[in-house]
């Protein structure tokens, strides 16, 4: 048996991954410089995306009553509501984001890898990094100074915006460091917001305030302060802002947590290095707004971990070891981009193009079309994987190409099929043939009725033909990847594509 990968770094990112690879049993180790998990309440808003994906590991319900669901999102200016835009019209079976602590979702994530037997390593930071093509060697430095060499089959580095494994693999963050400086706050409040909402306050002289409303009567806050301020982050400071911006609405009664930040966007040109894997702050940083930092970490985490798992068995190709990369550093350019815009529009100082901007989000969210692209754009339900060099099938015409994120079909059994597995699923749309010669492929047959036939693992129910109709498949195969994505999609009776898939995806024999 080889050695085991090493995950550096115990936040949300480093926890997720290794989550992945021990529930496909993969020997793994964590470890963590801080002697115990952060209290810092960071990033509190999980999007839907994320939220199906944690559904799969087994996490949904906790991650759920651990907070609060958020069905909208509002601004406001000058007194007066410029746009509301619900976010049950995203395409997701959770239309929703939940708003909860960053401690919590860590808390939740690293109970899910206990049950797994794995135990944060705390007080062991990683101080060194060497590899070969057959493994790595890594020094760790515990809190009492002591140093060990410990051998791996492979690493990721889920170590934050400061990584220490992005430096020992000698790269570094590329982008702007210095922007819009920010005062956050996470207090217990007085309020009259409706919880179900995620709120802007824009302000004519000062920035927007954002503001959270989450579980009981706690909120997190976050106001645009001058970039030159030097003033220490309080809570009287917090209080007056949000008296000029929200109209008095809110009443702090006491603060858990107090900063002041400052935005930086950046990202590492090249996601892997050998058998080293960066992931989550680590690879790419990016401002606040849109709350999409964790969230595109813990995407990076899923997106690797089961081809890892493969890694480590020995049955992934190179192609599929490098799709993290090709798949993966696109969504945070876009998340980059698009965060960048949306501080951007709200930061605005001149009176006129705050008032376009007044003008334009008010008629534009109006229309059907921006409305779905602002909530899909918020909530990461477009992401989608066209250009990996692992996917076939993503120029085919139906509703769903190779790349894609399957859709949920309400009505089947689909969804808890696809749940339970670790692996890929072979869904056949009509009646062929299951197809011979994927060894660890479960193949599910959708069919009128759900009664047993041969060479099917499983037979889901769809007598009315609704998941024909959701994906534009009458006669097919789609091959679903481990992380819920479409792999290989083939029309009618040609199962080439989910062969050249598995070619691809799996080593030369
Ligand atoms: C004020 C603030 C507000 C935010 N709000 C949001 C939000 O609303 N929504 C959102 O999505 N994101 C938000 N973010 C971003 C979010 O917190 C991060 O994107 C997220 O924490 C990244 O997770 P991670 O696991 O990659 O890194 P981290 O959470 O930083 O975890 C890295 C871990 O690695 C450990 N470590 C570091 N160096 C070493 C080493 N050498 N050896 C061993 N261990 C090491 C650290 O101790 C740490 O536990 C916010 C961030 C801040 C600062």
């Amino acid at each position: 048996m080889s050695e085991p990968v090493l995950v550096v770094g115990a936040g949300p990112v480093g926890l997720a991954v290794a989550g992945e690879l021990a529930r496909r049993d993969v020997p793994v180790r964590v470890v963590d410089a801080l002697a115990a998990p952060t209290t810092e309440s960071r990033a509190i808003v999980v999007h839907a995306r994320s939220l199906e994906m944690l559904e799969r590991v087994g996490v949904l319900d906790d991650i759920v009553a651990s907070g609060i669901k958020a069905t909208g999102v509002e601004m406001h200016a000058s007194g007066r509501t410029l746009a509301r835009v619900e976010l049950d019209i995203v395409d997701s079976p959770h239309p929703y984001s939940v708003l909860t602590a960053q401690t919590e979702t860590e808390r939740i994530l690293a109970g899910n890898l206990a049950k797994h037997g794995v135990e944060v390593e705390r007080g062991v930071s990683l101080v060194g990094l060497e590899q070969d093509a057959d493994g790595v060697r890594a020094t760790l430095r515990a809190s009492d100074g002591r140093e060990e060499t410990v051998a791996a089959s492979w690493l990721v580095g889920a170590d934050g915006a400061h990584s220490a494994v992005r430096r020992q693999v000698g790269t570094a963050l590329e982008g702007s460091f210095h922007g819009e400086r920010f005062l956050m706050g996470d207090v217990h409040a007085e309020h009259d917001f409706d919880p179900r909402s995620m709120y802007t306050f824009f302000s004519a002289h000062d920035g927007p305030l954002m503001v959270f409303p989450m579980k009981g009567d706690r909120m997190r806050l976050i106001a645009q302060i001058p970039t030159a301020s030097t003033d220490e982050a309080s809570q009287e400071w917090l209080q007056r802002i949000t008296d000029e911006r929200a109209a008095g609405r809110i009443r702090i009664h006491d603060s858990l947590w107090l900063t002041c930040f400052e935005i930086r966007h950046a990202q590492v040109p090249q996601y892997r290095f050998g058998r080293v894997f960066l992931a989550g702050d680590a690879a790419h940083i990016h401002s606040p707004a849109g709350g999409q930092g964790m969230n595109t970490g813990l995407q990076d985490a899923f997106n690797l971990g089961w081809k890892l798992a493969a890694g480590y068995r020995g049955t992934a190709s190179e192609t599929l070891l490098d799709s993290y990369h090709a798949e993966r550093h696109p969504v945070a350019a876009r998340v980059i981009e698009f965060s960048t815009r949306l501080t951007h529009l709200s930061t605005l100082a001149n009176p006129v193009a705050q008032h376009l901007r007044n003008a334009l989000l008010h008629t534009a969210t109006g229309l059907g079309p921006t409305r779905h692209a602002l909530a899909e754009e918020t909530e990461e339900t477009t992401v989608a994987y066209h250009d990996s060099p692992a996917v076939v099938g993503s120029a085919v015409r139906p509703k769903v190409r190779g790349g894609d994120h399957l859709p949920d079909v309400p009505g089947t059994e689909l969804r808890s099929v696809l749940s339970a597995e670790t692996g890929h699923v072979l869904v056949t749309l009509g009646a062929l043939p299951a197809v011979a010669e994927l060894p660890g492929v479960r193949q599910v047959l959708l069919a009128d009725t759900g009664a047993p036939v041969d060479g099917f693992d499983a037979v889901v129910a769809d007598p009315d033909g609704r998941a024909a109709a959701r994906l534009g498949l009458s006669r097919g195969r789609v091959l679903v990847r481990p992380d819920g994505y479409v792999g290989a999609l083939a029309e009618g009776e040609d199962d080439r594509p989910v062969r050249a898939y598995w070619e691809l995806t799996t080593p030369a024999r």
